[in-house]
């Protein structure tokens, strides 16, 4: 994987980074900044906070440029574009994604995730040319039939109104680019972990975290007594459930690949789909005996019931962006394991 294939500055705009300061987002807007790109972010710190500008500053020495806005409010949406007119590209993080809260809210979730991708979308086809990437999930995939998941295995009816958004989410982006001149890649992503190595940013759950590794870090510090594994009955070689998990820094790095793919013009489809996972499945004792050896700490757990909704097994086929976009994930668990753990002890520190 390389950068080099980057236009000379000149010839460049700006990049939106919606839900810039995110996890995920954030991430990004280093990794766009390691490679040469100017980025202006928006978010409505709804789930993030300001420090996380102070964070990316001390990775890249600058403070990008950000916008606090709520993208459900249309007009300062329209008023945005109006003032930013030299966009290249736009990379649409901003969404919720607590799946439970999803159940219980749904409305927000199709409010919050849809909403904004229309009102982003309305502006982005008045465009002579617009590129768009969208942060979708492995979740449209269900429980698939066969592993490890290629891009073209069937799209289910998801199970959470979360997993709807990302379904009804990638249709909208289809459907536009089909009559506009926006041209999109829809990033299909596994489990991304990790924080980036100098641990000035990384995941910030709120409240009880929903995901296994900050559970696990978070346990590993002494915030929660202990990790609950749901469910040890799976059909998989160890009995608990499976999953692809990608070091954050990796699948950053798959946005700024597929951005210059459609910046130089490369794409082939109008609206082009990649898995972004590592190819490898590691159930949850896998993960929870990585942690014990990267941090040197004994993980308390037990063994609980499923929890409803859960799949037993996803991991990536990831030949596509391998070849097409010429990027694979570079980092191990341990190495993903080991930056979450030096994050954790970090923001507790
Ligand atoms: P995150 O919550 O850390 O980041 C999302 C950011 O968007 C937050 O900073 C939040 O404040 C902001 N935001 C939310 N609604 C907004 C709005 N209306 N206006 C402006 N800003 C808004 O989440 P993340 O983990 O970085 O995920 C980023 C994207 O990737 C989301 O679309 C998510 O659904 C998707 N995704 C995440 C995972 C995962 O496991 N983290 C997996 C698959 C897909």
């Amino acid at each position: 994987m390389n950068y080099t294939e980057v236009p000379p500055l000149g010839d460049r705009g700006l990049i939106l980074v919606t839900g810039g300061l995110g996890f995920i987002g954030s991430h990004t807007v280093v990794e766009l900044h390691n490679a040469g790109f100017e980025v202006v972010i928006i978010d409505n710190l709804s789930n993030s906070s300001i420090d996380v500008l102070k964070g990316i500053e001390k990775i890249i020495g600058v403070q990008p440029a950000f916008v606090q806005l709520d993208l459900r409010d249309k007009k300062s949406v329209q008023d945005f574009f109006k003032t930013h007119t030299d966009i290249q590209g736009v990379i649409h993080f901003a969404a919720s994604k607590a799946v439970g809260e999803s159940v219980e809210n749904p409305l927000l979730y199709y409010e919050n995730n849809i909403n904004t991708l229309v009102y982003l979308l309305q502006e982005l086809q008045l465009k002579e040319k617009a590129n768009f990437i969208f942060s979708s999930s492995c979740t449209v995939y269900g429980q698939a039939e066969v592993m490890p998941i290629t891009e073209d295995a069937p799209v289910q009816q998801p199970i959470s109104p979360y997993g709807n958004t990302k379904k009804i989410g990638e249709e909208i982006v289809k459907d536009v680019a089909k009559i506009s001149s926006i041209n999109a890649i829809l990033l299909r992503y596994f489990n991304p972990i990790g924080a980036h190595p100098s641990a000035e940013i990384g995941e910030l759950p709120l409240g009880v975290p929903q995901n296994l590794v900050p559970f696990i870090t978070q346990t590993g510090v002494g915030l929660r007594k202990e990790l609950s594994v749901f469910g040890n009955d799976y059909p998989t070689p160890d009995g608990t459930a499976v999953r692809d998990y990608i070091h954050v820094v990796d699948l950053a790095k798959a946005h700024v690949v597929a951005l210059q793919r459609l910046i130089s013009g490369k794409n082939t489809e109008k609206v082009e789909v990649f898995n972004v996972g590592t190819g490898k499945g590691s159930s949850v004792l896998e993960v929870i005996t990585a942690f014990e050896t990267v941090s040197d700490e004994k993980l308390p757990y037990k063994i609980v019931e499923r929890r409803e909704g859960d799949i037993t097994i996803a991991y990536a086929n990831t030949d596509k962006a391998n070849s097409v976009l010429g990027w694979s994930a570079q980092s191990t668990l341990e190495e993903a394991l080991a930056s979450a753990w030096k994050w954790e002890r970090k923001i507790r520190g």
